[in-house]
């Protein structure tokens, strides 16, 4: 059986924003990335590597392919396949993922982690035939361990369905 897609967003996720307070250092570190400056959770690239062990990592970012220039070297992880939304990116929003990503996703299982799932995204997750979850972050809070533990165990449950078929 083929591990599931993990459809990783960046900005709310990654890439953290909207806080009062700057994140710990231990956790987070401002670094310039292409003229900009983003506050990257390393905690949440540990956890991206361990969701690698699960799941087909895959960049749903309007980062794009930018994002194989320098999150990977940031956060321990190998260049990844990215989703192509040809510019029609939105900051604050998602629904303009749907359609380039359910082509990516078809007839795959899917998780999908987002800041900024609408109504559409659940409507979409809803109608796919193949098994999706949809886990939304907080922005300045980015991936969360409890994030990572739901999307380890709902893994491990496809896996146990595919093997008792
Ligand atoms: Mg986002």
């Amino acid at each position: 059986m083929s591990r599931p897609i993990l459809a990783v967003d960046v900005d709310g996720v990654i890439s953290l924003f909207g806080f009062d307070q700057p994140p710990d250092r231990a956790t987070a570190k401002f670094e310039m990335i292409d003229g900009m400056v983003h506050c990257i959770s390393f905690v949440a690239g540990e956890r991206l590597r361990r969701l690698a062990e699960h799941f087909e990592l895959v960049w749903a970012t309007g980062w794009e392919g930018r994002a194989n220039d320098y999150l990977p070297m940031l956060l321990g992880l190998p260049q990844l396949p990215y989703v192509s939304f040809d510019g029609a990116a939105r900051f604050g929003s998602a629904h303009w993922k749907l359609g380039p990503l359910d082509a990516w996703g078809k007839g795959r299982s899917l998780a999908w982690i987002d800041d900024n799932f609408d109504e559409s995204c659940y409507e979409w997750a809803q109608e796919r035939t193949e098994p999706t979850l949809l886990v939304p972050t907080e922005s300045h809070l980015g991936l969360e361990e409890a994030h990572t533990e739901a999307l380890i165990a709902w893994a491990g449950g496809l896996e146990r369905e595919a093997r008792n078929r």
